[in-house]
């Protein structure tokens, strides 16, 4: 098999995390600060963490035009939590100065299932996912309000869809680098994989 070298965006969040996951799943893992290493991933994970911080050093690092550039250009990409918030064509509730990098159409309201203290886990259903339920980490985690005809819900969770898919990008509201369950990671280089075939 490929070992397809997937970068993680590291300029904030829960990098070391998807770091692990991502080498247990068969991938080549870089870190991404700069549009030089950008430009050297297969595909790229936005980590968890907090999205308008994420986003304004995006923008400062000259990362967030070159970010929008490959992702329309067709790279894989798999964000968590305040990752999938940067993978959303729109937020419902952004800060401001708060830019998305976009792609998966779709509406997310930030912290929506509550604040830090009010962080759970529950047992998901991920299609796409064998072997039984995920465990869902949920840290002041966005929600789907909405998801336009290409992206495809993979999990709901109180009536609000918490993974999405949209061809070669991937969103979760939750955290499968925090928990040592690695399937939600190998189903993402999986599609790196079939995107380099
Ligand atoms: N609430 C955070 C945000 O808006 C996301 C939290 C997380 O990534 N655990 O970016």
């Amino acid at each position: 098999m490929s070992t397809p070298k997937v970068g993680v965006l590291a300029l904030q969040g829960d990098v070391r995390e998807h770091f692990a996951a991502l080498s247990a799943a068969g991938a080549e893992v870089s870190a991404v600060r700069r549009p030089e290493e950008l430009a050297d991933a297969d595909a790229l994970v936005l980590p968890g963490g907090e999205s308008t911080t994420m986003s304004k050093l995006a923008i400062a690092f000259g990362l967030m035009e070159p970010l929008r550039e490959r992702v329309h250009a067709g790279m894989p990409a798999y964000g968590s939590c305040a990752g999938m918030i940067m993978l959303a064509d729109k937020i419902l509730d952004p800060r401001s100065g708060q830019e998305t990098v976009g792609g998966i159409d779709m509406i997310v309201r930030r912290n929506a299932f509550g604040r830090q203290n009010e962080s759970f886990e529950a047992p998901l259903e991920v299609r796409g996912v064998e072997g039984g339920p995920v465990e869902g980490v949920f840290i002041r985690a966005p929600w789907v309000e909405s998801t336009g005809a290409r992206a495809e819900a993979l999990a709901v969770y109180d009536g609000h869809p918490v993974a999405v898919r949209q061809g070669r990008l991937l969103a979760t509201s939750f955290h499968p680098e925090l928990t040592g369950d690695h399937r939600v990671h190998a189903l993402f280089v999986d599609m790196v994989r079939d995107a380099l075939d």
